[in-house]
């Protein structure tokens, strides 16, 4: 049994991207390229890890890519035609630089280097089970559990062992590994967190979306599936799915807001999708207005969708400074709000008198939309109706995409009524879950398993919940513990 908490400086719940090439002559400067264009995913802390035949090399640093990665001293000491790379974003408590990725191990087989999106919902207990047995751990990252599956393994060869390791872990896994032999990407059996391939030349590149093959001129080839393990060595690459099969589910909150609207992904058109939601609002929630204006940047496809259809003219009636970082991800409340007013500003010329739609992607703690609500007002806005483009986020996710303990979430607390109140708009709606699906040109199979991964609107968690079940809680009680578990 542990004594202290091995999570209590920091939160499981991490946004990430991750890359990985095999083969370039240029390893790690593509790869923090591909980092830079993976940069929304996460902007605390990246790293790349390099091979250069003999020897692995590191650099790991808190902030952004750029400016840690754009320094050419930086990118000499990462050499070789191998490297993979992490962009990471945690939320809570102190955010140590030994829990930034990739994490690498000297393994009996040699070393061991790993990138990871996604959240392991049985790390702990896995732990704990380690930690007695033995291994000591140097972090408090979900991932490490991984590496010591691996390393203590009974199987004989690294893939089996790492084949091994994964069939014991429970949750969203998307991995870029290095070792010596070669470079394994490989995605959970339920796809929840996304994994590209590409080529560009003889080399071969994985991500976690396309953007970033985009940004090194690589071609896409496609999604690695649900299951799927991919193995690059010397003049070869191994395709295989060791785990049994299951229906995927890949999470919904990537096409709502996290991707980027450039990107494709499962082979879905990011921008394509959300702009189908902001039709389907329109048709589910229309409103007598003058203008539909976004929440820039993430309301903007919804809202271009919600004008088409709708044929209420679109206009930019929110400026956003572009040298502020996504609302969301500032620390504390007083910040947070602050963050707001630094990042968006009122087109006054425009909505002095008008009748006007807000679109947003989501409310999550309500904080956004209070803020921009007034703000229309303050401006002159006669009447401000809000839309967003997703069901309200009544629950917590535990596979990787940071959302608050379910108590801070403003559709836990209040029904759509209520959060209109709090908010103050004259009117406030939200697509359907049915709707969200059809614009993903899907029909929820509720009965039986549905598509996706939307727990975060539902409640319907695609694994079982190992580590908060062990603490004795109910579904609804689990984000509660979250932050205080881990
Ligand atoms: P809030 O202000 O707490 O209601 O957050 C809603 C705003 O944050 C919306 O404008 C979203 O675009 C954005 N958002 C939603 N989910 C996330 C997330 N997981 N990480 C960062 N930002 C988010």
């Amino acid at each position: 049994m542990l004594t202290t908490n091995p999570f209590d400086d920091d939160k499981l719940h991490e946004e990430c991207g991750i890359f990985g090439i095999w083969n370039a002559e240029t390893a790690s400067a593509m790869t923090a390229l591909g980092l830079h264009a993976l940069q929304h995913r996460g902007q605390e802390a990246a790293g790349i890890t390099s091979w250069d035949g003999e020897h692995f090399h590191t650099h790991r640093a808190m902030g952004h890519v750029a400016g840690n990665f754009d320094r050419d001293e930086v990118i000499r000491g990462l050499p070789g035609r191998v490297a993979c790379g992490h962009v990471r974003y945690s939320t809570t408590g102190e955010t140590a630089l030994r829990n930034v990725q990739p994490l690498y191990a000297d393994l009996a087989s040699g070393g061991f280097a790993v990138a990871h999106n996604g959240n392991i919902s049985n790390a702990l207990k896995l732990r704990r089970e380690l930690v007695r047995r033995g291994s000591i751990f140097q972090s408090t990252s979900d991932t490490e559990t991984i590496i010591h599956l691996v390393a203590t393994s009974a199987y004989r060869t690294l893939l089996d062992k790492f084949i091994d390791a994964l069939r014991q872990v429970e949750g969203a896994y998307s991995l870029i590994c290095l070792t010596p032999e070669g470079l394994i990407a490989c995605r959970d059996p339920l796809g929840i967190r996304p994994l590209v391939m590409g080529k560009l030349g003889d080399a071969i590149i994985f991500a976690s979306e396309t953007v970033a093959l985009d940004v090194v001129g690589a071609e896409y080839v496609r999604a690695i599936d649900p299951g799927e393990i991919v193995i690059v060595t010397e003049g070869d690459i191994r395709s295989i799915r060791p785990f049994a099969p299951m229906n995927p589910r890949p999470c919904i909150f990537e096409h709502v807001y996290f991707s980027r609207p450039d990107s494709i992904v499962d082979g879905a058109s990011v921008y394509t999708v959300r702009k189908a939601i902001g039709a389907q609002l329109a048709t589910e929630a229309p409103v007598d207005a003058d203008l539909v204006i976004p929440v820039p940047d993430s309301g903007v496809p919804a809202a271009i969708g919600y004008a088409q259809q709708s044929g209420i003219p679109f206009e930019l009636g929110i400026i956003r400074s572009h040298y502020v970082g996504r609302t969301f991800i500032q620390p504390g409340d007083k910040v947070r709000h602050l963050g707001v007013k630094l990042k968006h500003n009122a087109n006054r010329a425009l909505i002095a008198g008008q009748r006007i739609v807000l679109i947003d992607d989501s409310i999550v703690r309500g904080t956004t939309s209070l803020k921009i609500v007034q703000m229309m007002r303050d401006a002159g806005a006669k009447e401000v109706h809000m839309r967003i483009a997703s069901p309200p986020t009544r629950h917590s996710c535990f596979y990787g995409v940071d959302t608050p303990e379910r108590a801070k979430l403003l559709a836990a607390k209040l029904d759509v009524p209520g959060m209109n109140d709090y908010i103050h708009a004259d009117s406030l709606a939200f697509v359907s879950i049915d709707g969200l699906y059809k614009a993903l040109g899907q029909e929820r199979r509720a009965a039986v398993r549905p598509q996706f991964c939307d727990a975060c609107f539902t409640g319907d968690y695609p694994t079982t919940l190992t580590d908060q079940d062990d603490l004795g809680a109910s579904t609804d009680q689990l984000s509660l513990l979250a932050e205080r578990v881990i």
